[in-house]
């Protein structure tokens, strides 16, 4: 083991096992480490580098940015972030953004936009949120009560109280829990750390009338689904609905952070002067970047390539001896297989040169969106040798 991976696990708060590599350099989907060994990234983070590795337009807007105007604090106006918000409504016809700095971040703004509107409406008391069972929301106290897995409900007690759990695409579940102190719904459009499961698009439309019906706001958690990574601008656009929040985080930055809650009309007036805020929320520099990954992105001819690499990947996964099933949309790809597992998957390919993740049992794909397919067609490679080694 290198010197620099030994200092790793002296000095870094030890909350990751790391796979044996540490890398150095990349372009798109192809990166290098230490010993300048190469590597195909199907991960771009954890959906997070769209563009790939330090795309040019991307690295010259962030460079340009640092070397004019770096930060103000949000008592000042600045130009990145006004345009990218501007944007961002235009796109998806969304009202105004607040900006934050990751999505369990994002998915706090959004949870007390929820919680003050219904407050400045109907006072004390209708405060709960419904999750889904099996879902991911974050990190923070509030998202980790917000999560519906038991496993990231320990240690850290008391956790926020007012949340409950819903089946996943179960109306009668829905339907019992529905009561009277909910004041919203929120759900990933496909749960990501959950495995990698679309929801139902019968059952969002069926939740959206009922929580209508009540005024009870629906907020999209997209930090892992938004910004293309499913082949639409925004995943939600498949189930055919606007929800009244909509968060984002991950692929926004094309690598640095940023997290985002879209807010409708109905519910972007609800926070005021002093009711909420950030330090770093709508950083310049950051801003800078993510317009240039929201310009590429949006485009129509953009997303439909995305579609086309996720039907080449499944395609030319789903014969394979050891691959049982693929769910997900778009480039959010999850492979069950019939009896190895994902963790040694996962690891046996970066020693061969090829970076995947893991969601549960599933190995998971989220190659950067811009992934050539000759990038692809060399990490599919790798991958199914593994696969059937
Ligand atoms: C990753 C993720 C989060 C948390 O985002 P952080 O930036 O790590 O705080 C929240 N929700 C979903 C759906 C995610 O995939």
């Amino acid at each position: 083991m290198s010197d620099l991976k030994a200092k790793d696990k002296q000095y870094i708060v030890n909350t990751y096992s790391r796979f044996d590599a540490l890398i150095v350099k990349g372009k798109n989907a192809t990166c290098y480490d230490e010993n300048g060994k190469e590597y195909i990234d199907l991960t771009s983070g954890i959906g997070v580098n769209s563009l790939g590795f330090a795309d040019d337009d991307w690295a010259n807007a962030v460079a340009e940015q640092a070397k004019s105007l770096q930060h103000t604090s949000n008592l000042f106006y600045t130009e990145p972030d006004i345009k990218l918000a501007k944007k961002l409504c235009f796109i998806t016809g969304y009202d105004k953004v607040f900006f934050a700095n990751s999505g369990a971040e994002a998915n706090e703004g959004a949870i007390k936009i929820a919680r003050k509107y219904s407050f400045d409406k109907y006072g004390l008391g209708r405060n709960k949120i419904l999750c889904f069972v099996n879902s991911f929301h974050g990190r923070t106290v509030t998202t980790l009560a917000a999560t519906g897995q038991d496993v990231f409900h320990n240690y850290f007690f008391p956790f926020t109280e007012g949340f409950d759990f819903v089946k996943a695409n179960d109306i009668e579940d829905f339907k019992a829990k529905l009561d009277d102190k909910v004041c919203a719904v929120m759900f990933e459009p496909v749960q990501g750390e959950g495995g990698v499961l679309p929801m139902n698009a019968e059952f969002i439309k069926e939740v959206k009338s009922l929580c209508d019906k009540k005024d009870v706001l629906i907020i999209a958690d997209e930090v892992q689904t938004g910004i293309g990574r499913t082949g639409k601008f925004l995943a939600s656009e498949y189930f055919n609905i606007t929800p009244d929040l909509t968060t984002l985080a991950k692929g926004l930055g094309g690598g640095l952070p940023i997290g985002a809650v879209l807010c409708s009309s109905k519910v972007s007036n609800v926070l005021s002067y002093g009711d909420h805020g950030t330090t770093f929320g709508g950083n310049p520099v950051v801003c800078a970047g993510s317009n240039v990954c929201v310009d590429k992105i949006s485009d129509k001819s953009f997303l439909d390539e995305v579609v086309k690499k996720s039907q080449y990947i499944k395609d030319k996964l789903l014969p394979l001896d050891e691959v049982l099933d693929i769910s997900g949309l778009g480039l959010m790809i999850g492979i069950t297989l019939k009896s190895k597992s994902s963790k040694d998957i996962a690891a046996k390919c970066v020693e061969n040169g090829l970076l995947v993740l893991t969601a549960k049992e599933k190995v998971r794909l989220l190659p950067p969106l811009t992934i050539t397919f000759e990038e692809l067609e060399k990490g599919i490679k790798i991958l199914a040798e593994v696969l059937q080694s």
